[in-house]
């Protein structure tokens, strides 16, 4: 069911019910109003009846008797009757014959003194009365509400009609507003579907950037936002990947080309096969760190996380790179032995942080002409920060923003191989840890990377 109809209905079923409820409760107090009113009536005559007949002497029972036919009031058809204290009729208006009445009625208002009931359309009362000789009468006194009666029906004629004209109009307005309201939604709907891979630069009319909808207006054209932005990383990254792998394979194809234009020496296929495997190692490694990036783009709550020592990865890593590269020269400094060993627990994924300061500390190494790098490791109340400074080329300040971006490269970084894609992974591992990387540097004299990672 359209969501338009969905709301047309509930509309048009809320505003019946209310409306039913009410018409219920104006009949049913109109019904008791009326009931009520035709009882305070025969009471009345029932009570005029007793005085004429039992109290004033000079009226006898004729003369009562064309009184009370000849009497004009609501109480049309009214039926009165005397009982005497031995339950004999004393007076009736009417033939006796029929009225209604049982003796067990007349014991019952004898009694009670004082009774209303109904019998079939007739209403009755029942009133006890003393004479001055201490008899006692039971008057009883019955008619049908006819004008009470049709008066109801006309209340109750138009409350139907009104009931059912309103829901008639309830529905129609129901399917307008309806209708109005969501057209908005339809307007959006036919823009978002042109909305192709190809044009995400095409934006939603916001209209007046206050109501719910030009919220979703403007939440979904961020996200078309976001969407183009990583579309564009997505292509500058395979393209970007693609030219670094270019670059290694044309390099070995050439080699392989000019190796096989004539027989060569033993000695001269053995120094052609060791640069092809340095290019190919090159490759592996571009592989590896693409490899890596890919891995870094998981969801944090993809990445299995303990309690891990920081010091303790630093130590391996340390180990790895004097092993990798034994030119290299790594010091690690503890600027104060930590009191507590939570200080220098984080929570962490171990290869993950130890991929983080095998790429910073092989970045110091290699942009230095001294190879090497001083790692410190420092303390607060919250995090565990670890700097690791080089005396080497430095980065422009310009680009210091810029280099943390896939594939990015410092200018004058040219002339040292690499690839631009690990400081971007550094930065989305420590950013899944919850920490920060920063850097500071200056040209010619060296640069110092801080990663801050909060301690357990
Ligand atoms: P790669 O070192 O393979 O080029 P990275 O992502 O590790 O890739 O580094 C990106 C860029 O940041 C480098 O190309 C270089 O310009 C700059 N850079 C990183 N570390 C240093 C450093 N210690 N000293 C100077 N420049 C650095």
């Amino acid at each position: 069911m359209k969501i338009g109809t969905k709301i047309a209905l509930q509309f048009t079923f809320t505003v019946a019910t209310i409306l039913t409820v009410f018409c219920l409760v104006i009949y049913y107090l109109s019904e008791n109003y009326r009931q009520q009113e035709f009882f305070n009536s025969l009471k009345d005559r029932a009570a005029t009846t007793a005085r004429l007949l039992i109290k004033e002497k000079e009226i006898d029972k004729k003369l009562l008797k064309i009184i009370d036919r000849n009497t004009l009031d609501t109480l049309y058809g009214v039926q009165v009757l005397v009982f005497n204290d031995e339950n004999l009729v004393a007076y009736s208006n009417y033939e006796a014959d029929t009225f209604y009445y049982n003796p067990e009625l007349i014991n019952r208002i004898r009694t009670e003194k004082y009774l209303e009931t109904s019998y079939k359309d007739k209403q009755v009362v029942g009133s006890i009365y003393t004479d001055d000789e201490n008899r006692s009468f039971v008057i009883l006194a019955q008619a049908t509400d006819k004008y009470g009666k049709d008066k109801l029906n006309n209340i109750k004629e138009t409350l139907i009609i009104g009931l059912f004209s309103t829901i008639i109009i309830t529905v129609l307005f129901g399917f307008i507003f309806a209708s109005h309201s969501l057209k908005p939604i339809a307007a959006m709907n036919n823009e978002i579907s042109k909305i192709t891979a190809y044009n995400l630069k095409t934006k939603l009319n916001t209209g007046n950037q206050k109501d719910e909808l030009a919220r979703l207006a403007i939440n979904f054209n961020q996200m078309l936002a976001r969407l183009e932005n990583s579309f564009e990383l997505q292509k500058s990254f395979v393209s970007n990947a693609s030219h670094e792998l270019r670059t290694p394979l044309a390099a070995i194809k050439s080699e392989i080309q000019i190796a096989l234009e004539k027989d060569r020496s033993t000695e001269e296929y053995k120094h052609i096969l060791k640069s092809l495997l340095i290019d190919n190692q090159q490759i592996i490694k571009l592989i590896n760190g693409l490899l890596q990036l890919a891995k870094s783009e998981k969801s944090d709550s993809e990445v299995l996380m303990n309690p891990v020592r920081i010091d303790a990865i630093l130590f391996e890593t340390q180990e790895e790179i004097n092993y990798s590269y034994p030119e290299y020269s790594v010091q690690i400094d503890f600027d104060a032995i930590p009191e507590d060993d939570n200080q220098v627990t984080v929570h962490g994924n171990a290869a993950l942080l130890k991929t983080v300061f095998v790429n910073l500390i092989e970045n110091a190494c290699k942009y230095s002409d001294s190879k090497s790098a001083d790692i410190r490791i420092i303390f607060n109340a919250k995090n565990c920060i670890i700097s690791i400074k080089d005396e080497g080329i430095g980065i422009p300040k310009a680009e210091l923003s810029k280099i943390f971006e896939p594939f990015y490269r410092s200018q004058n970084a040219s002339v040292f191989k690499g690839h631009g894609i690990g400081l971007s992974i550094c930065k989305r591992i420590i950013q899944i840890h919850g920490g920060r990387l920063t850097v500071k540097s200056e040209l010619g004299q060296g640069s110092t990377f801080r990663v801050i990672l909060p301690h357990i």
